[in-house]
């Protein structure tokens, strides 16, 4: 083995080795691969076919004593191949309508791949392999039909053109083992890495092989220069091509890396073969329902091969569903997004709702003084900018705390909703009512001067002293002292701190007044 693989290498090698000729291949196999030998009714097979007199009558004998080798005959004469209905009944027959070539080397088929069926590991797949070679014979054989070729020696080079893979993977299993990894993982042409591992390709020993077994050659030259068509004497030539076009009709079926051959192969079928795309597509077609039929006299049925037409049409219909996955695809990411917008929305309004319950108060529902102080801010920047005049107005219950002492803080929190109620009802659209804290209230009150403050104050001060409060099984009176601050906009002293302790002092003038009044303040 190499110690290092490099494709390049591997490449110039083979190049240099492409013109070794049958018999150094076959010196060079002998000093380094036993040889299977051949099944002895080969032999016999072949010596007959070789004696002109007793030919006929030889052959049939041959087969004859083989019933297994009979039976597949007469199934192979009577099927679609060779189009003879049921007619062919014996060997005789067969022979008579066939052929002495074509029978002699269905027979030899049938013989070799026998032979050469081995159970499939997970290094070497036979079922795989022999599903791929029969389908290429099959291809092969239709194509031959049309160039003229002869036809029944194509489909034994076809169907044994890679039978040197088997002769290496079951004679040095070790080596091959490691050309089988380094064509999967280099993809790499396996009989380029063969050359450079054993000096040699699966052609080349295939077809020295099929030499040594006394197979005529014309099956075994096509088949040794397979790999090598530039090299195949000329009339060999035809040949060469027509396995290759069958090797790559046969992967269209059996290889899913060779797929893209399909655009060769139909080029290639349209300027050397005449064929219009619907005859391409019917021989197609064809070398997949003959190949099954092949395979099952092989004793080798397994899934079925699928002729092309109906890939394409499975391929069509799942390409359907695809667009009809995609569609609901697209249907669901709508209805996705419908519903994450929706929870978005939802999540807005939740977070509109905490943010609400962060600036209320919980117990009368009115802004808390969070929210006071963010919004006083706002405002003064406001009233600044236009000018406008604004007003602060405090009011905290006169003692209130008497309430709760003899009524129960339960009395006590039902004033404070009272009280809250009724501002809400006295006070504009535009004011702002907030609970300041305990039974201390403050309105801020935008666009509104002395007049306007005044006014109002007197509003809240009356409306709460008329107000009667059932609470306990008692009826509740409050009053309130107000104090109210006006500020002038343009005054650059004013602060929201200046605002709240100008308010507070006149809350405080008011209480001190004797309460239930009102103080008011301009700075
Ligand atoms: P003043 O006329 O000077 O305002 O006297 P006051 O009794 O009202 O005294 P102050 O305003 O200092 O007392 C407020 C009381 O309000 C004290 C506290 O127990 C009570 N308070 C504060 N928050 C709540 C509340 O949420 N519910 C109830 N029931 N009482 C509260
Ligand atoms: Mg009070």
């Amino acid at each position: 083995m190499p110690e290092q693989y490099s494709s390049t290498g591997v490449e110039a090698g083979a190049a240099n080795r492409n013109m070794r000729s049958i018999e150094e291949v076959r010196s060079l196999v002998g000093q380094k691969i036993e040889l299977p030998s051949p099944p002895n009714i080969v032999m016999r097979i072949l010596q007959a076919v070789q004696d002109d007199d007793s030919c006929f009558a030889g052959l049939a004998k041959i087969i004859s004593a083989d019933p297994s080798l009979t039976a597949k005959l007469l199934r192979v004469a009577n099927s679609s191949i060779y189009g003879f209905g049921g007619r062919v009944k014996n060997i005789e027959s067969a022979l008579s309508i066939l052929g002495i070539n074509a029978l002699k080397n269905i027979a030899l088929s049938f013989i070799i791949v026998r032979k050469c069926q081995g159970a499939s590991t997970s290094v070497f797949d036979f079922e795989y392999f022999w599903k791929r070679s029969v389908t290429a014979a099959v291809a092969a054989k239709m194509l031959a039909s049309l160039r003229n070729y002869d036809s029944n020696d194509i489909f034994v080079s076809g169907l044994l053109q890679d039978i040197g893979v088997l002769v290496l993977f079951q004679h040095c299993p070790d080596s091959y083992r490691e050309v089988l990894a380094l064509k999967n993982s280099t993809e790499t042409p396996g009989h380029i890495i063969e050359r450079q591992f054993l000096g040699m390709c699966h052609a080349e020993l295939g077809g020295a092989l099929l030499q040594e077994w006394g197979l005529p050659e014309s099956i075994y030259l096509p088949l040794f220069y397979h790999h090598r068509a530039d090299c195949a004497p000329y009339h060999y030539r035809t040949g060469v091509e027509l396995l290759n076009l069958a090797d790559k009709i046969s992967a269209i079926y059996h290889s899913s890396q060779s797929r893209n051959n399909v655009a060769d192969i139909f080029q290639t079928l349209t300027s050397d073969y005449g064929l219009t795309e619907k005859e391409i597509k019917e021989l197609i077609d064809t070398v997949a329902t003959r190949a099954n039929e092949v395979l099952s006299f092989f004793d080798m049925s397994g899934d079925e091969i699928r002729p092309l037409s109906e890939m394409l049409q499975d391929a069509n219909q799942e390409l359907g569903k695809l667009n009809c996955s995609y569609e609901q695809l697209v249907m669901d990411l709508k209805q996705a997004k419908e519903e994450s917008s929706k929870y978005v929305g939802k999540l807005i309004d939740a977070n509109k709702k905490y943010r609400e319950l962060a600036y209320r108060d919980e117990l009368t529902g009115l802004y808390n003084n969070r929210y006071f102080q963010e919004l006083m801010e706002k405002e003064l920047e406001r009233s600044r900018r236009y000018e406008h005049a604004l007003s602060l107005l405090f009011f905290d219950i006169d003692y209130f705390k008497e309430i709760n002492d003899n009524f129960g803080h339960l009395a006590g929190d039902t004033v404070l909703r009272r009280v809250a109620e009724k501002i809400i009802q006295i006070m504009r659209g535009c004011d702002i009512v907030v609970r300041y804290g305990g039974d201390e209230f403050a309105v801020i009150m935008p666009e509104t001067g002395r007049e306007g403050l005044e006014v109002f104050a007197e509003r809240i001060r009356r409306g709460i002293e008329e107000m009667i409060i059932p609470a306990d099984q008692a009826s509740l009176q409050v009053t309130v002292s107000v104090g109210g601050a006006t500020f002038n906009s343009k005054n650059p002293q004013i602060d929201k701190r200046a605002m709240f302790s100008t308010a507070d002092k006149a809350i405080y003038q008011a209480k001190g007044g004797g309460r239930n009044r009102i103080h008011i303040v301009e700075i």
